[in-house]
This record gives C-alpha cells, sequence and structure tokens, in this order.
C-alpha cells in the first residue's frame, strides 16, 4: 500500500472515531472535552506498539503514551536507539476509561476493529505488545491463543502469527507504567525490548 494510500485509510480510521457517538465511552469523553487517541507515528513503520487505553495526558492532547507511562516509553526506545517517529504507537481502546480503569471487555470488542485496521494497513513486521490486555487481544485476535501464557513468562519471548500480508511477529512486553510505580523493574523492560533491535 502507497504511503498515501495508508495516510488516507487512517484518516478514515480517524474521522468513524470522532463520531462514534455509540461507543460506552464517547459521552466521558464529550463531557471531559477529550480527544479519541488513534495512533502516531510512521504509516510504514516495520515496529508497531499497542498499549490498552489512553489516560488522562492521552486524551487531552490526542496523542497515545505522552504521560509519565510514555516518558517511560521513550526511555526503553533511546534505550536501543529507536527513533519515536519510525514506529507506530497505538492502543486497542481508543477512548479514555474513567479514572484509568481497566477496559471492559465490552470496550475491547467496540474498539478492537479499528486496531485490526490499523494494522492491515501499516503492515507491521512485528508487534509489541505493551501490558496484558493488549497481549491478550493481539494473540487471540493473530490465532495464538493456544501460545497464550501469563504475561510474567511471555514478556520478551517471540511468537510467529499468519497475518494476511504474510506474517507478523509478535512480542508481549509489560505495560510501561509498571516501571513508573517501581523504578526496579526498568532493567527488565530495557533487557525485554532489546529484542527488538533485530527489526531496526
Ligand atoms: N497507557 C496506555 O496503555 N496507553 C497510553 O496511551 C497511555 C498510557
Amino acid at each position: 500500500m502507497k504511503n498515501s494510500e495508508a495516510t488516507e485509510k487512517l484518516r478514515a480510521i480517524r474521522d468513524e472515531l470522532l463520531a462514534f457517538t455509540t461507543s460506552p465511552l464517547y459521552s466521558y469523553r464529550t463531557k471531559n472535552h477529550y480527544l479519541p487517541v488513534v495512533g502516531e507515528g510512521s504509516h510504514e513503520a516495520s515496529i508497531m506498539f499497542i498499549g490498552e487505553a489512553p489516560g488522562r495526558n492521552e486524551a487531552q492532547t490526542g496523542r497515545p503514551f505522552c504521560g509519565m507511562a510514555g516518558k517511560i516509553l521513550d526511555e526503553l526506545l533511546a534505550h536501543i536507539n529507536l527513533d519515536r517517529k519510525s514506529v507506530y504507537i497505538t492502543n486497542i481502546v481508543k477512548d479514555r476509561p474513567p479514572e484509568n480503569r481497566d477496559p471492559t471487555p465490552e470496550e475491547i470488542v467496540v474498539y478492537g476493529p479499528f486496531l485490526d485496521r490499523q494494522i492491515e494497513i501499516i503492515k507491521p513486521k512485528v508487534i509489541a505488545t505493551l501490558g496484558r490486555f493488549s497481549m491478550q487481544y493481539i494473540m487471540e485476535h493473530l490465532d495464538l491463543s493456544l501460545h497464550i501464557e501469563p504475561i510474567s513468562i511471555a514478556h520478551g519471548k517471540l511468537y510467529t502469527a499468519n497475518v494476511s500480508y504474510g506474517k507478523v511477529e509478535v512480542v508481549p512486553l509489560y505495560h510501561p507504567a509498571s516501571a513508573v510505580y517501581s523504578r526496579a523493574l526498568l532493567p527488565i523492560h530495557k533487557k525485554d525490548i532489546e529484542i527488538l533491535k533485530q527489526f531496526i
């Protein structure tokens, strides 16, 4: 797909999300003057990061991972000399759940198809999931259900999935927010993300 075609398709997703009045999170979005967080980065990225759902900073700016968890993600990208502009970063759920609660199964069902389309448009070679919700969603949707393990075992491993455009590698990573609360976890995050070096 040409870059301009990808950009057009991603814009269509943005417009649909802006007008997504039937979403269970739509009234919370408008009441708080929040924005949907579609995703950000290269439309031809080989590496795609998928988080859970936007927090307050993200919903206020419309940009993924721009708050505290984003600072940790930036630190991890810098650790492997990976330029944030060269990757694509998004979430499963595109609107902020109230008080940063976990996304509900219903929210994952309604927003998941937008993510599926983003994957088909960008066609990454590797998907790094951030946290257990994203790991669970991606592994189930890419026919890797039989390989699902607790994130404490799966983190930093590579799983290969077949997709419409060939193959994609899936790397489950811990959610960067875990290192906001415990900096002692940072060395584990850094070691895990090193597996992405081979795709740069
Ligand atoms: N946590 C997420 O999962 N996504 C964001 O965009 C920010 C924080």
